[in-house]
């Protein structure tokens, strides 16, 4: 076939079809082959021209509507071209909407349809050029996509793991690589949230406690618009180690940007300095000294509670005020303060501590200043430690110190007091011996040798000895905790009767007058007789000891109904003032051994009070110089049970009474 100027008509339209500014596709009507595209076309798709002649039209376009391209397939051949939207498949993997008209045609009796695409942009330009909000509209996405883009970039350069989740459903959206690699694992865009829950908290009851309180605030926050309250959780990672993270999220429409701070090391290294600083606190509240730290100003910074204690003040009302106002000496507080910040440190330093009730404690006072990085100084540390106790604890030590010195001069003089007390009954006996030994020498008249008068100054001062022994080892068993006691129930005043009127021939040979009177006839109560008898054979030997001739002595017997009350009352010598409350110590007498006109040792009455202590009663002496003396012996009255009971009689019990007495008043001469 030919044109009317020559051009083969094959040809002439082959070019034309080739060069059209239209993307041109013929499709073949019956099954949809594709035969033939433009250098249009094939730029379009981005393929050749005989890879896109192996395609048919579905493998390079999809309708949205197939009925719509069903209707246009079936039209007669001479309607006017059909308009639909498909979407075309390109080479690079893009699709891109776009319309396109189909012209039937039938060739050598077969339908072709001649398929022309309106380019996108074209198509955009026409439509921009009918509509221009629709320009922006496109401008807009345009710019969003962009902006997307950049969003993205930038998520995924943060230094945070970041999801972005849509809604209250909270549907995975979006991770950066950072939250991929923290927690190892990236999750499907817009699955279910779920997954991702269990994973981070395997835990159930700590996921439900979790899931509970974030729901809570992101629901909070996209009603507001706003950010979530940050949450801290316990977070499980890919290595199954637990993280502490801080989970921030703001709402903005429905999306969720979560990011997820790892605040793990940063807790370790708080807990440490909590740790550290809960340490130091324990050791300072701790210790017994007072403990402050001051600025330069001598403003007082911090205390311990043993400041509060010293001070009476609480450390609220402590703080702030001035050291120098807790002390009774201001100059030398304020001067010791001035030292530790002119020299950086001060030591020893004796200052009074003011409590608020007004008691003071010497306190012994160290400070040092403490510095901040830059080695500027920050404040001062001050210590105070009471040396109250240390002072007590001298002047203890000194006054144990003079007691053992006073001691050791009793003891001294108890031993020469001792060594008079032995020797003189000694030299009577010795000198005895002797004029028994010149007599049976010079005489064989035993009549004249006078025996019986040597023989009872050798009996008294062997008496006198026994004395002395018996209360040595009286006081030694004493001081040692082994005196022991055999209460029985006895009639007191039986027994003080009897022993009262057993000393009358001592008390005669001084032509003194000895009287016993009792309120009560029976007094029964558990008493040991045996120290009694001590006791008041003591009390009795030394009225008579110290009462002049034609003197008087009274024992009375009071009831005072639980208790039973007895004095030894005599005229005679009396006792000092100075001297009342030592005479019943050890050793103690008030005459000097050496001008003594008594014979004694010194410890009858110390052994009279222990024997009436240890029955549970009380011993006390009223006395004037030149008038005489009374000791008043109270004893409680406690009864053993019947078993006990005991019809005592002190000499029918003792059959050696008589060498009792003579023993006891072995210091009277008869
Ligand atoms: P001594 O064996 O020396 O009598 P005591 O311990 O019995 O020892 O008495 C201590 C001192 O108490 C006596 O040396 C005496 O100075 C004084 N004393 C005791 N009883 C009397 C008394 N009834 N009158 C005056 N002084 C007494």
């Amino acid at each position: 076939m030919r044109t009317d100027n020559n051009i083969p008509i094959d040809s002439f339209y082959e070019q034309l079809f080739e060069n059209s500014n239209d993307i041109q596709v013929i499709v073949d009507g019956e099954n949809g082959q594709i035969v033939n595209a433009n250098k249009r076309a094939c730029e379009f798709y981005g393929y050749p021209k005989e890879k896109i002649k192996k395609f048919k039209i579905h493998d390079i376009s999809k309708a949205k509507n197939l009925e719509e391209i069903g209707h246009v397939f079936k039209q007669p051949l001479n309607c006017k071209s059909n308009e639909i939207y498909l979407t075309h498949k390109l080479e690079n993997g893009s699709k891109e909407e776009a319309k396109v008209t189909f012209s039937k045609m039938c060739i050598n009796e077969k339908i072709y349809f001649n398929m022309i695409i309106l380019d996108i942009v074209e198509d955009n330009n026409i439509k921009g050029k009918e509509n221009n909000t629709e320009i922006e509209l496109d401008d807009y996405e345009e710019k969003l996509k962009k902006v997307e883009v950049d969003y993205r970039k930038m998520l995924e350069h943060l230094p945070v793991a970041v999801i972005v989740s849509l809604g209250i459903e909270q549907n995975m959206l979006y991770q950066n690589p950072l939250f991929i690699e923290f927690f190892g694992h990236a999750f499907q865009e817009s699955s279910d949230i779920t997954e991702w829950w269990r994973m981070a908290y395997p835990d159930t009851e700590y996921r439900e406690l979790v899931l509970g309180e974030w729901n809570a605030r992101l629901s909070e926050a996209i009603k507001n618009q706003s950010k979530i309250e940050p949450m801290e959780v316990n977070l499980t990672i890919k290595d199954g180690s637990i993280k502490q993270v801080c989970v921030h999220a703001t709402v903005v429409d429905d999306m969720n940007f979560i990011t997820f701070i790892d605040m793990t090391e940063r807790k370790k290294a708080e807990d440490a300095i909590r740790l550290i600083n809960s340490y130091n606190r324990s050791l300072i509240e701790t210790s017994l000294d007072v403990l402050m730290t001051i600025d330069s100003q001598g403003s007082i910074r911090d205390v311990n509670s043993t400041t509060e204690k010293a001070t009476g003040y609480s450390r609220e009302e402590l703080i702030g005020t001035y050291i120098f106002n807790y002390f009774t000496n201001l100059e030398k507080s304020k001067d010791a303060h001035k030292q530790v910040f002119k020299n950086g440190i001060i030591q020893e330093c004796e200052l009074e501590l003011k409590h608020k009730d007004g008691h003071v404690t010497t306190v012994i006072c160290n400070g040092a200043v403490y510095k901040d990085e830059c080695g500027q100084v920050e404040g001062a540390f001050v210590s105070a430690r009471d040396i109250n106790e240390r002072k007590m604890r001298e002047s203890e030590l000194e006054r144990q110190k003079s007691a053992a010195e006073e001691a050791n001069v009793l003891k001294s003089e108890f031993l020469a007091n001792m060594s008079h007390e032995l020797r003189t009954p000694v030299n009577v006996i010795f000198s005895a011996i002797q004029l028994f030994e010149l007599y049976f020498k010079k005489s064989s008249d035993t009549n004249s040798l006078n025996c019986d008068k040597h023989l009872k100054a050798m009996k008294q001062n062997c008496h006198r000895l026994l004395r002395l022994i018996n209360n040595l080892i009286d006081i030694t068993k004493i001081g040692a905790g082994f005196m022991e006691l055999q209460l029985k129930n006895v009639n007191v005043v039986s027994i003080v009767e009897e022993i009262t009127l057993s000393v009358g021939e001592y008390a005669n040979v001084k032509d003194i007058y000895v009287q016993f009177d009792t309120e009560v006839e029976e007094k029964i109560m558990a008493l040991d007789p045996d120290k009694l008898e001590r006791i008041f054979l003591n009390l009795l030997s030394n009225a008579i000891k110290f009462t002049s001739k034609n003197g008087k002595i009274f024992v009375n017997i009071y009831d005072r109904g639980t208790s039973v009350v007895i004095s030894v009352k005599d005229t005679g010598i009396g006792i000092p003032q100075d001297k009342i409350n030592e005479i019943f110590e050890r050793f103690i007498q008030v005459e000097n051994t050496m001008v003594r006109t008594n014979e004694g040792s010194g410890i009858g009455l110390s052994i009279v009070k222990s024997f009436v202590e240890i029955q549970g009663g009380t011993i006390n002496v009223l006395s004037e110089v030149g008038l005489g003396s009374e000791f008043i012996i109270e004893f409680p009255v406690n009864v053993l049970s019947e078993e006990y009971h005991e019809d005592y009689n002190i000499i029918d019990n003792k059959q050696n009474y008589a060498e009792v007495l003579n023993i006891e008043f072995s210091d009277i001469y008869k």
